[in-house]
């Protein structure tokens, strides 16, 4: 009950404790569902809270069915599981079915020992002395606290930590602290892929939705974007998903915002669907089937932890004695505030190994840049072949004990986190953060004290191969890459992108 006293709205109430358990984790997304998986199996007695009625977060609800990133542990089972199933495609690996999807991973879930609570929404945490005790949730039973040994926090949005007052950064620094354009996908069904793939995504779709922006025919802050068959459909009656609708100059924990966003967007779908029919090859009489229910926020909060994993590490394919996962992913930052194409590099004041770095900044004008970046006048690629590891750190963060954060949100810069926010990569994040939260527990020290040798021979035993190099994905997919390999930037597709050369 909310009281009015002296014109001040009076709001105390005692809340019941519902639920104790060892780990708790808020958020089900590829994170969420990686740790509490992981904490379960490792004993943990897991309760898994998710404001909507499914697992997956922006992989099923957002409809990014693109499952990039290095399949290991909990990840690479489900992407055995989702092949069974007939979710994913057999031979080109990634793409997923977000209904089959959503199925799988909820089952894996159940399986596992973990106790789902949807419809739920963390709206507090609780605090005493520097560690946290829980959180409040509310829900259509009403309002009521959960207690937990240890949380983890997988909403994407650091929603926990900053309940909790763990400081955190949003946006970028050098475009006044915007975020990176938001994008809304969509589905389309009907689409006759037998023609479509006959003509090249890239030299087709992509420029002829460039020359119509430029022409005032779609708005300017579409993108290119891409598109991808869902597996296991007829070829003639395809459904693809669509992500090209772009809205720039995003404040993404401004609940306003995300308003203007979300109808911006849908405007933009309606444009779209209206112009793939007229223009492209295939989708003569293909429609909208249906739009995300969650919009595709790239990036929010992200923790300020033990350590900040930065664009310089990216590049430098940087190791660490305590990393818990392992990325080949350079930079992908969709322009914040411009429909320029997307950042693929970051800078540096003098070119350094491993990096491939080009020499000046503005050789190249179809390559977009920070005007007169404060970092150096070199643009600096993750070259192909490498790959840079995410340190236990990242997840930990700073003043709060008890508390463990994977996913979108963990403490990176805002360029490291363009690399790191693959979907894969969440999910092993969350496997890493499951595991230490379970084994803190038995080793009774808080995450922040655990032994990360022993963290890190535990996850080697669940799949997550810390002690081998990871496959090399380079553009076209997995590759060895000579050593005597010659590397240029390709510009082909209007996204700087660095590739062996031919
Ligand atoms: C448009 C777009 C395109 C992308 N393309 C690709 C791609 O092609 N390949 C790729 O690998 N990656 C891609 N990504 C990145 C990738 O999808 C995400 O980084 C990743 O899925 C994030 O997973 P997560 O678990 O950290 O967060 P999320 O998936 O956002 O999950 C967070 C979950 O927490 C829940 N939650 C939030 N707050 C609360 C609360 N207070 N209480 C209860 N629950 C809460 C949410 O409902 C959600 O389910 C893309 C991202 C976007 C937005």
């Amino acid at each position: 009950m909310v009281r009015i006293e002296k014109g001040r709205i009076i709001f105390d109430e005692e809340v019941k404790v519902k639920y104790e358990v060892d780990v708790l984790v808020v958020g089900g997304g590829s994170a969420g569902f990686g740790a509490a998986i992981s904490a379960s199996r490792n004993g943990a007695k897991t309760m898994l809270v998710e404001k909507y009625g499914a697992l997956g977060g922006l992989v099923t609800l957002g409809l990014v069915c693109y499952m990039a990133g290095y399949p290991e542990g909990v990840g690479k089972e489900l992407m055995d599981r989702l092949r069974e199933k007939g979710g994913l495609e057999k031979d080109r690996g990634g793409i997923c079915d977000p209904k089959i999807t959503k199925y799988v991973m909820e089952k894996m879930a159940i399986e596992s020992g973990v106790k789902l609570l949807y419809w739920t929404y963390v709206i507090d945490s609780i605090v005493e002395d520097n560690e946290i005790k829980g959180v409040i949730i509310q829900n259509i039973s009403g309002r009521s606290a959960i207690l937990a040994k240890r949380v983890i926090d997988c909403t994407g949005d650091a929603e926990v930590s900053y309940f909790a007052g763990v400081p955190v950064e949003v946006g970028w620094e050098l475009m006044d602290g915007y975020n990176q354009a938001v994008s809304l996908d969509f589905v389309m069904s009907n689409v006759d892929l037998n023609s479509f793939s006959s003509h090249d995504f890239y030299s087709t779709v992509q420029m002829k939705i460039e020359k119509a922006a430029r022409e005032g025919k779609l708005p300017r802050l579409v993108e290119k974007g891409y598109l991808g068959p869902f597996p296991n459909k007829p070829a003639e009656k395809s459904e693809v998903y669509v992500c090209t609708a772009h809205s720039r100059k995003c404040r993404t924990t401004d609940a306003e915002d995300l308003t203007r966003i979300v109808i911006e967007q849908r405007d933009q779908i309606q444009k779209l669907v209206e112009f793939y029919r007229e223009n492209i090859v295939g989708f003569e009489k293909a429609f909208l089937s249906y739009t995300a229910s969650i919009l595709g926020i790239r990036e929010s909060r992200r923790i300020v932890g033990e350590y900040k994993l930065t664009g310089e590490d990216l590049v430098l394919a940087r190791k660490f004695k305590d990393a818990i996962a392992r990325d080949t992913h350079g930079f992908d930052i969709h322009n914040p505030v411009d429909d320029l194409p997307h950042i693929k590099h970051t800078h540096l004041p003098e070119p350094k190994e491993p990096a491939y770095c080009t020499d000046k900044e503005r050789e190249d004008k179809r390559v977009c840049c920070v005007e007169n970046n404060p970092k150096g006048r070199y643009r600096a690629y993750l070259k192909p072949g490498e790959y840079y590891e995410i340190p236990y750190r990242c997840l930990v963060p700073v003043k709060i004990d008890n508390l463990l954060v994977a996913g979108r949100c963990i403490s990176t810069d805002f360029e490291a986190q363009s690399g790191t926010r693959l979907i894969m990569t969440c999910i092993t994040m969350g496997h890493a953060a499951g595991t230490a939260s379970a084994l803190s527990i038995k080793e009774n020290v808080t995450p922040r004290r655990l032994d990360t040798e022993l963290l890190r021979d535990k996850l080697v035993k669940e799949g997550i191969n810390l002690k081998e190099n990871p496959p090399c994905y380079v553009k076209g997919g997995p590759k060895e890459v000579p050593m005597d390999a010659k590397f240029i930037v390709d510009t082909t597709d209007g996204v700087d992108e660095i590739i062996i050369e031919k």
